[in-house]
């Protein structure tokens, strides 16, 4: 953990107007700055920060926070990392706090880390120099893969020897087991993991190796006789799990944000395939399938994914899963057409163009999925055609949309050249029904739950803006002056934190966001005391009209409620024409303190 003056001091110090500069044009308008959103593409400024408090909200896209969150979200680093860069910029010192066991972790982390960037290194060296790696250099060429490309991807080659690595790096034999490049066999020696492969570094999404593919040259390729297989990664380590990480992640991430889509393909020389056909958005997942995980990730950066798989790979992925994140993660995925038994490897080597065509004509999932059931038939005979539809029918039965099935209903009605309405008549008597509208807006997804801002109560919005300001102006307020959810939760957040990055950072993201937005919106001059007596004149009224209802059911009243209440309508009266004392706001405060304690 980075202690909380550490970051106090990292915001105090930084220019977030220099910072955000890098990244958009920014104009000074009255004490904000204003500019085209780095969030998302807008022609007319809608992206404002509070230099002084270096807070940022968009007005078009609602992304908001602090310069931490800024440097986050542009490059997508996490928490520290982003600490780490700012601290860099304005040449402060971070310390990190922490309990003996994460110092330990995290220093444990440190040396894999350089470990595997120090195994990287010696691998890449061996590739371009070593007299041992003439073939692996012959095959890659042959595989149109030159100099810059290897250099680019860090390529390398693991010697044709048990220890090399070992040997070379002289490292711990505890932590190179660690870090998965080496183990300990069964005479208790130490032995590399890789052994006379082609090394393809894996890194995190900030660029540092955490684990390593290795492919064997083909004339190695020996399986059958006991051998060595094709491929072989590295084994899930600390730094390194394969249902998360997607090869190449960290050179594609600019690309998939700039486009909004990232393309998915199956191994690490697809994805350098795309590269050099131009097509740079390009990601693999490492010897796994595409799981929840992988998607998550990818939804952080983009909308759009298509999948770059063999046909009969992406012809066997399951509709549900695919259908489920579409919805979950608000993503459309797509399949890029590839020619029959062409992997982008291989295609970029031949027809690049053809492959980046492949990706920009990619079809809707389920699309794909019924155009390769229709291929299994002949359609030139009527039963073709029957057998063909009622297969597609049965696959499109898995999609949950109503009104997206029904679409496909139609497409199969066309390809197979039968009624649409006879295809339907047989969806129903599956105890499905295509048209119950009724269903379709029961699963459509909730949008959004929040509430628009401008159903706020606008003075309660002024007093929080202040709050945040000029929070001297502000101190009578009190929790019971705000009587919406939001407001008040704000108002709490604010009051029960030291500043508001705190109040920020500390609740939901509602509140969050709303505290954000008000930080660097134009200050209209209101004064405090201004906004206080209009909360206290709007509690005041609706007290009094409870106050009169109780006077009423009374039979008697006493002279001391006589007496309240008259001094309460006066006090009124002498708001609305704008002649009162701080004393007198004061005291009307203290009633409703004691009216809603009661
Ligand atoms: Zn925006």
């Amino acid at each position: 953990m980075i202690p909380e003056e550490d970051l106090s001091r990292l915001r105090q110090a930084i220019d977030f107007v220099q910072v955000a500069s890098e990244y958009t044009a920014l104009k000074k308008q009255g004490q904000r700055w204003v500019g085209l959103c780095p969030f998302h593409s807008e022609k007319t400024p809608s992206f404002s920060i509070n230099a002084q408090e270096k807070l940022y909200h968009c007005f078009g896209c609602q992304a908001s926070g602090d310069v931490i969150t800024f440097i986050r979200e542009l490059e997508h680093l996490d928490f520290v990392s982003a600490v780490e860069r700012l601290a860099q910029k304005a040449g402060i010192h971070i310390s990190y706090e922490e309990d003996a066991d994460f110092a330990l972790v995290r220093k444990e982390r440190k040396s894999l880390l350089d470990l595997m960037t120090r195994a990287a290194e010696w691998y890449h060296e061996n590739l371009l120099s070593h007299p041992q790696a003439g073939l692996a250099r012959d095959y890659l060429r042959s595989r149109g893969y030159d100099g810059t490309l290897v250099r680019r991807f860090k390529l390398g080659w693991a010697l044709d020897s048990w220890d090399g690595l070992v040997k070379a790096l002289n490292i711990d034999a505890d932590l190179l087991v660690k870090a998965r490049l080496g183990f300990v066999n069964k005479t208790g020696r130490l032995q590399d993991s890789f052994r006379s492969r082609i090394m393809f570094p894996i890194f995190d999404i900030s660029g540092q190796p955490i684990a390593f593919g290795g492919r064997s040259l083909p004339n190695q390729n020996t399986n059958a006789l006991g051998g060595i297989s094709k491929y072989k990664n590295s084994a899930e380590s600390s730094l390194y799990s394969k249902k998360k990480v997607l090869y190449g992640l960290n050179w594609a991430k600019n690309a998939i944000v700039r486009q909004d889509l990232a393309v998915v393909c199956e191994g690490y020389t697809d994805v350098m395939g795309f590269y050099t056909a131009g097509v740079e958005n390009s990601v693999a997942t490492c010897g796994t399938a595409l799981g929840e995980e992988h998607i998550k990730v990818l939804s952080g950066f983009a909308h759009k994914i298509v999948l770059a798989y063999d046909s009969d790979t992406a012809g066997q992925s399951a509709i549900e899963r695919f259908y489920e994140w579409e919805k979950k993660y608000s993503l459309d995925i797509s399949v890029a057409v590839l020619p029959p038994g062409q992997d982008p490897g291989s295609l970029a080597a031949k027809d690049p163009q053809t492959l980046s065509l492949a990706v920009k004509n990619s079809e809707p999932f389920l699309l794909f999925r019924l155009k390769r059931v229709f291929e299994k038939y002949n359609l030139s005979t009527a039963e073709g055609r029957a057998k063909a539809a009622r297969a597609g029918l049965s696959l499109i039965d898995q999609y949950p949309d109503p009104i997206v099935k029904d679409l496909y209903l139609m497409q199969i009605a066309d390809m197979s050249q039968l009624d649409p309405n006879v295809l339907r008549s047989q969806i129903s008597t599956k105890g499905q029904n295509f048209s119950n509208s009724h269903t379709f807006l029961k699963k459509r997804p909730v949008l959004t739950t929040a509430k628009p801002t401008t159903a706020l109560p606008m003075v309660e919005l002024i007093a929080l803006r202040i709050a945040i300001n000029r929070p001297e102006e502000v101190m009578d307020l009190e929790e019971f002056l705000f009587s919406n959810e939001l407001t008040h939760a704000c108002y709490i957040a604010l009051a029960s934190h030291q500043d508001i990055h705190a109040a920020i950072g500390d609740s939901d993201p509602e509140v969050s966001k709303l505290l954000s937005k008000l930080a660097v919106e134009d200050d209209k001059g209101e004064t405090g005391r201004e906004i206080i007596a209009r909360l206290v004149e709007r509690a005041v009224l609706k007290e009094l009209s409870k106050f009169e209802m109780k006077a009423r059911r009374s039979n008697s009243l006493s002279v001391d409620m006589v007496a309240e209440f008259s001094w309460l309508k006066l006090s009124l009266e002498k708001i609305r024409q704008d002649d009162y004392s701080q004393d007198l706001l004061k005291s009307l405060l203290q009633w409703l303190h004691k009216f809603n304690s009661n």
